[in-house]
């Protein structure tokens, strides 16, 4: 069994030799040895569970080490018991998924006793990049779909997390095969040669920007792609909302992984009039979570200096231009003085477009506060930006719930909470428009990962064919213009 992470000294076109080599032989494998039984596709889930649960506090501690401090209980939640959902309700169930699906034959020939199937097959290597925020939830929650399809995986995980990465690689390499599964660690430049390979599949877990030119680099050998990107996600709390209620969760929502989750709340509308009890609300909601923050390990860091800088800058550059910054510290702590990179959760308001805040992902632990008069105001506005991977909608009027649901597209969508739906396995999760394409987890990630191949057995009861074959007599044509009506 050998290992395939590249050492940081390789250099690229090396990695991407060897990555060709790799992706040769699964395709050589797959030839040969064809779709995967439903006994290998349940062995593979289970050496992928064994890894997450032998190795929990190895991800937990290198999870940590990566982002400066990262709460264990929440890599436990996020990394741990948030991989292994996927993977034990893909072994449940994909016998059924991989039941070819029967479909009705057009008359005349379901006469002639003519039927049709679907018929699931792998698709064969499927490459797998994935993100910094959840190094192993991003890595083993595609893995469900990936490997319940029958399918073999190459792997390029995020060059941020390395100690994550590189355990990764070790794990894999000492439960699979490189023939079934291959980890290639490196930054973007090992991404791109990545990317540029000729797979059955990319799925690609990342930022809009760099989805795009995974995008172009697939269109060249025509691979087709799944994205999960990113984007602003929006949040209304209407005037029916129990104001509390919502702060409790959508904070939560927004301090978990100290906002860098890609659900993550992103603004939040509010009842023109209201932002005074949200504030007041938001506050009371943190301090019950996180009575203190800078060394509560509950709380985790920004992952790295260039992200810290990038909040930090959101903050200044919304403060220039006028907003009002209202920072939630509920034991008074002084951030300037710290080892990690922890930032205390930071509101937003009177926020206005020309405010980078407005105009990129946050990813972090700041939220804007924006204020409707009505809910149309902020339907339209949320219309008048990127398709968002998630929305949130608060409150009890079933009218205006529907209104925000059918008038707004988003990947998916929780009501009275946030970030929920993503984990509901049964619920396809993707985006649409910039937030994404294609969808995964449960019965959707078998489907996505597997081509529908469609199958049409021909009846024996007699030959049809024979009124469709040359010589045309004048039978077959009064047959065929009995079928031109309305
Ligand atoms: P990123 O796009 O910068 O990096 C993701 C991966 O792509 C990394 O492995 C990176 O090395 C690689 N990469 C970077 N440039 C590349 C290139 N030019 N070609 C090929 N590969 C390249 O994203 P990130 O900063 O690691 O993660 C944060 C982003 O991911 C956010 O936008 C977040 O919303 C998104 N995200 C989305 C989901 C989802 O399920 N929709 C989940 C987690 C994160």
């Amino acid at each position: 069994m050998s290992t395939s992470q590249a050492s940081p000294q390789s250099d690229s076109s090396n990695v991407e030799v060897r990555m060709r080599a790799v992706l040769e032989r699964q395709k050589q494998a797959h030839i040969r040895e064809g779709a995967p039984s439903a006994e290998l596709r349940i062995d593979r889930i289970n050496r992928a569970i064994g890894l997450i649960v032998d190795h929990k506090d190895e991800i937990c501690a290198a999870l940590s080490a990566d982002f400066g401090y990262r709460s264990t209980d929440q890599s436990i939640m996020s990394d741990v018991v948030g991989s292994l959902g996927g993977l034990r309700d893909a072994k449940k169930y994909l016998r059924k998924w991989m039941r070819p699906e029967r479909r009705s034959a057009m008359f005349p020939m379901n006469l002639a006793g003519g039927k049709a199937r679907v018929e699931y097959q792998p698709l064969g290597t499927v490459g797998l990049i994935t993100p910094w925020n959840f190094p192993m939830a991003m890595t083993f929650s595609p893995l469900a779909g990936i490997f319940s399809a029958g399918n073999r995986v190459m792997m390029k995980p995020s060059e941020y997390t390395p100690r994550a990465s590189e355990l990764l690689a070790r794990m894999f390499s000492s439960a699979y095969d490189e023939n079934e599964v291959a980890v290639f660690t490196g930054g973007p430049d090992v991404g791109q040669a990545f990317s540029a390979l000729p797979f059955d599949h990319i799925i690609f877990i990342g930022a809009t920007a760099v989805g795009k030119h995974i995008m172009r680099a697939a269109a060249e050998n025509l691979v087709p792609v799944t994205l999960e990107l990113g984007g602003k996600s929006p949040t209304i709390i209407g005037r029916s909302a129990a104001m509390q209620m919502s702060t409790d969760r959508i904070m939560n929502g927004k301090m978990l992984n100290a906002g860098q989750i890609c659900l993550a709340p992103d603004y939040v509308f509010v009842p023109k009039g209201s932002e005074e009890a949200f504030v007041s609300s938001a506050k009371h909601s943190v301090a019950a979570m996180y009575p203190s923050l800078k060394d509560n390990p509950d709380y985790t860091s920004v992952i790295n200096q260039r992200h810290y800088d990038r909040l930090q800058g959101y903050i200044s550059d919304a403060q220039s231009k006028g907003a009002r910054i209202v920072e939630i510290n509920p034991a008074n702590e002084d951030f300037s003085q710290q080892p990690a990179h922890k930032i205390p959760p930071t509101l937003l308001l009177d926020v206005t477009e020309d405010m980078k805040i407005a105009q990129e992902e946050i990813f972090g632990p700041l939220l804007m506060v924006k204020t409707y008069s009505g809910v149309d105001e902020a339907i339209d506005y949320i219309n008048t930006h990127p398709r968002p991977l998630a929305l949130y909608y608060f409150g009890e009027d079933k009218v205006e719930q529907s209104r925000v649901l059918n008038r707004t597209t988003s990947g998916g969508v929780a009501v009275n909470d946030v970030m929920m739906h993503v984990a509901q396995e049964d619920l396809p999760f993707g985006g649409v428009g910039a937030s994404g394409m294609g969808s995964y987890h449960g019965h959707d990630g078998f489907k996505n990962f597997s081509h529908a191949k469609a199958v049409f057995e021909q009846g024996r009861r007699f030959d049809l064919g024979r009124f469709m074959r040359p010589p045309f007599t004048p039978r077959l044509r009064k047959i065929l213009l009995s079928q031109v009506k309305r």
